[in-house]
């Protein structure tokens, strides 16, 4: 008599079981078809805000409801991370995990945010921004290199957890290496900013087009990028910032804790040494409430000609950026990271470049807004092949190396 009520459904299950995930404590109502979770990663391998994570068992035409809490856990007696980190105001998710596709908005009930929506497939992943992992990183570095015959699959350095770092280089033509500038972009130092290897990756992109300025880029300079910097926490699906025992953002010391920044400071030292670090990008995502922006040093630090050539590259990225078409919200603005910002302020990256640089260095931060509707895999990587340009138009007014 109640067979029309008892038609059988499978369950929803969640699975994380692969490179990125991080989702924690589970909560499947299969009558609702809703989950309950919230955010996974070890605090004390960075801030637990990053979520990853598939659900199977969906039917077809079936709406289903995401209903996430801020992480609760905590490393001694601090206090659990705001919530707000964890909640895009819409989340992301694919069918295939390569298509990643904004919901809906969110709705915020209490302590939850609560994202639903209709997958028309078996299986869905969802996740706080699209996911970059190192298989991403790997396969895209492999094919832009497979793609030109001036771009080069590299490895930057092993990671303590043995993984590889992958590099893009990239030089074109007969041009010395001694006249070449020298131009070094590196991503996710912050392992749950997903959004800043896909502004890496669009730089890629650019940089072996077709457009005349991305050939005359690589005609003149050599291209260091590195879409992934803390590779262990990327692919484990930690938050990576504030990590234990500093995150690598903190870690450009003398003695620094993480092969990728002893990598880096060494190559980096090169180019210094030979007077070509001519432009070094580090890319991340800002707070849940920022427009994209520049991190900088306070004007009083700097000397000439440093600070001019750092302002006048500002201006040619956010000429372009701020133009850009669907709109990336950015700030003329830059913020400064000097020693009011954080007591290891001396360690972030685009300061120690800054300071350990050549008197013409451009040593900047880019923070990409993450929490905007244009936050999508097509957004990020136009504010890439925007900031490549910007490099290329910066170069092209410098006076060409002796
Ligand atoms: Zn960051």
């Amino acid at each position: 008599m109640q067979a029309s009520h008892c038609i059988a459904v499978e369950p929803l299950t969640v699975v994380s079981d692969f490179e990125g995930a991080s989702v924690g404590d589970i909560e499947i109502d299969q009558a609702a078809r809703s989950i309950n979770f919230m955010p996974g990663g070890d605090p004390e391998r960075g801030w637990p805000c990053w979520w990853y994570f598939r659900i199977d068992g969906i039917q077809p035409d079936e709406t289903i409801t995401l209903r996430l809490h801020g992480s609760t856990a905590t490393v001694g007696k601090q206090k659990p991370l705001s919530a707000s980190w964890a909640m895009p105001a819409r989340a992301t998710h694919s069918i295939d995990g390569e298509t990643w596709l904004h919901t809906d908005k969110g709705q915020r009930d209490g302590q939850r945010m609560i994202y639903t929506l209709k997958p028309d497939a078996a299986s869905v992943y969802v996740a706080w921004g699209p996911p970059y992992t190192p298989i991403t990183a790997n396969a895209f570095v492999r094919l832009i290199a497979e793609k030109s015959p001036h771009a080069e699959a590299a490895e930057l350095c092993r990671s303590r957890e043995g993984r590889g770092v992958p590099m893009l280089y990239v030089r074109e033509g007969e041009l010395e290496t001694q006249k070449r500038f020298g131009v070094w972009v590196q991503a996710r130092q912050h392992a749950w900013e997903s959004g800043s290897s896909w502004v890496a990756q669009g730089f890629g992109e650019w940089l072996i087009s077709d457009d005349a300025n991305a050939t005359w880029l690589r005609q003149h300079a050599e291209i260091f990028l590195i879409p992934i910097m803390d590779v262990d926490n990327t692919a484990t699906g930690n938050g990576g910032k504030n990590a234990v025992p500093h995150d690598h953002n903190r870690d450009w010391s003398p003695q620094p804790h993480w092969n990728e920044i002893m990598a880096a400071q060494r190559k980096i030292g090169d180019l210094v040494g030979e007077g070509r670090m001519d432009v070094f990008l580090d890319l991340h995502n800002p707070g849940p409430g920022d427009a994209s922006f520049f991190y900088v040093l306070p004007r009083d630090m700097l000397s000439e000609p440093m600070l001019s050539l750092r302002d006048r590259f500002i201006d040619l990225a956010y000429a372009r950026i701020s133009k850009m078409k669907p709109l990336i919200p950015m700030s003329n603005k830059p913020k400064v990271t000097g020693a009011n910002y954080h007591p290891l302020w001396r360690q972030i990256s685009s300061n120690w470049v800054s300071m350990n640089g050549n008197p013409h260095t451009v040593s900047l931060c880019l923070e990409t807004v993450w929490n905007s509707p244009n936050s999508t895999t097509e957004g990020y990587r136009a504010v890439g092949a925007n900031l490549a340009a910007a490099v290329q138009e910066y170069l092209a007014e410098r006076p060409a190396k002796p």
